[in-house]
C-alpha cells in the first residue's frame, strides 16, 4: 500500500511517497493527526519502509515488511505511556536512548513509535539523540496535535499534518481559543487570583474550545520556555512578560500542568473538575513550588 492509498490522495501522502521513492524519508518525523488510527497506519508503513529488504521499499513481500504490517517487527519500539501513568516521563525516554545504540535485531534500522504525551523533562531529554542519533535509528512521534511537543522538539524533526483540518469553523474555533489561551497566559504572571480564575472559568462549558484553548496555551508556554532560554526581545509583549516573570522551573512545570489536562479532558473527566484543577496548578507552578498534585 502506498502513503497516497492510506491518505486518500492527499498532498502529505504523495510527498511521503516520494520522499520513500528517493530514499529521503527522514529519521524523525511527527505525525499529527486527530485520527488515532490514521496515523497508526501511517505510521506502520513508515516502519515497513525502514525495515523492508527488497529492492523497491515498501516490497509488501518480504520478511520486514510483513512483520512490520502485523507490528510485530523485533526492531520496532513502542514508547508509550506504562500504566497507571498520564505521560511518558524521562526515565522511560533515557532508556529509550541506551536502547537507540544497541544494534538492531533483524534489520538494517531500529524504529521508535513514541506516544505524544510526554513530560516536559522528558522531552528535553529526547532533544539530543533527535538531533544526533545513532545511524540507523529512525524516529516516529504521532501526535493529536503536535502543539503538544516542545517547539525545540518540533524543530528537530519533520512534521506530517495527516487529513484535512482546515475549514471555517476550525478557523473560528482557533480564533475563540487563542483569545481565551492569552487571557490565561496574561494571567499567569498576576499574582491575584481573580483574573487568572475568570479566565479559566469561562472554558467550563464548552469541550472543543477547552481542547483547542489548551493547545494554544501550550503554545503559548511553549514561547515563552524558548523567550527564557534565548531572549529575542521581538516576541509579543505578555510573551517577554510571562518569560521575565516566571522561572525556568515554574515555566516547565506549568506546560506539565498544561499536558495534563489535555489529558484529563482526552478522558473525559468533569469539566467544572477541570478548570478547578487547572487554577489551582497553574497557581502552584506560578510560586514555584514543583509539580502538580496527581
Ligand atoms: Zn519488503
Amino acid at each position: 500500500m502506498s502513503f497516497s492509498e492510506i491518505l486518500s490522495g492527499s498532498e502529505v501522502g504523495k510527498q511521503l511517497d516520494s520522499m520513500t521513492k528517493n530514499e529521503r524519508l527522514p529519521h524523525a518525523v511527527v505525525l499529527e493527526s486527530r485520527d488515532k488510527t490514521l496515523a497508526q497506519k501511517t505510521a506502520g508503513e513508515i516502519s515497513k519502509v525502514f525495515f523492508c529488504s527488497g529492492q523497491n521499499k515498501p516490497c509488501g513481500k518480504c520478511l520486514g515488511c510483513m512483520k512490520a504490517e502485523k507490528g510485530i517487527h523485533p526492531d520496532l519500539y513502542r514508547v508509550d505511556i506504562t500504566d497507571g501513568k498520564q505521560s511518558v516521563g524521562v526515565g522511560e525516554i533515557r532508556s529509550m536512548i541506551s536502547d537507540c545504540y544497541i544494534k538492531p535485531n533483524e534489520a538494517v534500522n531500529k524504529v521508535y513509535f513514541i506516544s505524544e504525551r510526554m513530560t516536559a523533562e522528558a522531552q528535553n531529554a529526547l532533544l539530543k539523540i533527535l538531533e544526533e542519533p545513532p545511524q540507523n535509528v529512525k524516529f516516529v512521534i504521532i501526535t493529536e496535535s503536535s502543539t503538544l511537543l516542545l517547539q525545540t522538539v518540533r524543530s528537530r524533526c519533520t512534521l506530517f499534518k495527516l487529513g484535512d483540518v482546515s475549514s471555517t469553523n476550525e478557523n473560528e474555533l482557533n480564533e475563540k481559543a487563542f483569545d481565551a489561551a492569552k487571557e490565561i497566559a496574561c494571567a499567569i504572571p498576576d499574582n491575584m487570583e481573580l483574573p487568572l480564575m475568570l479566565a479559566v472559568t469561562k472554558l467550563s462549558k464548552d469541550k472543543a474550545l477547552t481542547q483547542r484553548t489548551l493547545e494554544k496555551l501550550s503554545e503559548i508556554i511553549c514561547e515563552s520556555i524558548e523567550e527564557k532560554y534565548m531572549p529575542t526581545g521581538t516576541r509579543p509583549q505578555y510573551i517577554q512578560d510571562i518569560a521575565r516573570s516566571l522561572r525556568r522551573r515554574s515555566l516547565l512545570s506549568l506546560m506539565d500542568v498544561v499536558l495534563k489536562a489535555q489529558t484529563m479532558l482526552s478522558q473525559n473527566c468533569n469539566m467544572n473538575l477541570l478548570t478547578t484543577w487547572l487554577c489551582a496548578n497553574i497557581r502552584q507552578s506560578r510560586h514555584n513550588k514543583g509539580g502538580y498534585n496527581g
